[in-house]
């Protein structure tokens, strides 16, 4: 479904990504761990088209939908209207078909009162669901995640990782930046390990958290 080949980006003098080939199969659930500063993010804006890349491929033939870890609502318009706005704008979708989905993606996020809400009168993990239904009232083909709950609580970002559990039982194609290292563990198929702009260890949960590898090792040792 989503296949990068031998990407590099450099900011100046500064080479962020090194080389990164990967694929993501449909059904796929996909998690990038690795430092602060390695280039996750880089990655993801250069997948997304946030970014242009200094080389290499991207292939990849669909909608994707983006979730940040600032939730980058729009402030002055509803819940409603940040959630249709792409679907009926870019999309040029019927009205009441996209009003009908996204009551629906509403109802599953638990925020069926909230429609006419703005994201100021939201906490933290409402907003989060709000740019969750955006994202996936989009009919998205693969749904990225940049950090999903780091700027949340811990009881909020238990509520969001449950959303995302919930998803990958959907069999929704995801491809996800975390610091959350039980919940890539328990949700991933494959895990990628980046450091300084390398993909260093690639694998199930089992296999990348096994890693003999010496940076692995250190940057686990960090969580556990
Ligand atoms: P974190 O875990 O802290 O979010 P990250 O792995 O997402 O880190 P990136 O945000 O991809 O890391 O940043 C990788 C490097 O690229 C950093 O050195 C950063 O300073 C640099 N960088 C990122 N975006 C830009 C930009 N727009 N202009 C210049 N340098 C940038
Ligand atoms: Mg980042």
């Amino acid at each position: 479904l989503l296949e990068v080949k031998n990407l590099k980006k450099s900011f100046g003098d500064n080479v962020v990504l090194k080389d990164i080939s990967f694929s993501v199969e449909k059904g796929e659930v996909l998690s990038i761990i690795g430092p602060s500063g390695s280039g996750k993010s880089t990655l993801l804006r250069c997948i997304t088209d946030l970014e242009t890349e200094d080389s290499g491929e991207i292939n990849f033939d669909g909608t994707f939908g983006l979730v940040f870890q600032n939730f980058n609502l729009f402030p002055h318009h509803s819940v409603m209207k940040n959630i249709t706005n792409a679907p009926l704008k870019v999309q040029k979708r019927d009205k009441a078909e996209v009003y009908e989905h996204a009551r629906d993606l509403l109802k599953k996020m638990g925020l069926s009162d909230k429609e006419d809400a703005y994201p100021s009168e939201l906490s933290g993990g409402q907003q989060q669901r709000v740019s969750i239904a955006r994202a996936l009232c989009m009919k998205p083909d693969i749904l990225f995640f940049d950090e999903p709950t780091s700027a949340l609580d811990p009881e909020l970002t238990g509520e969001i990782l449950a959303v995302i559990k919930d998803l990958a039982a959907e069999h929704m194609t995801m491809v996800i930046v975390t610091h959350e290292m039980n919940f890539a563990r328990n949700v991933s198929d494959t895990i990628i390990f980046m450091d300084e702009g390398v993909i260093v260890e690639e694998g199930s949960p089992e296999e990348v958290f096994s890693s003999d590898n010496q940076r692995m090792k250190e940057f686990l040792g960090k969580f556990y």
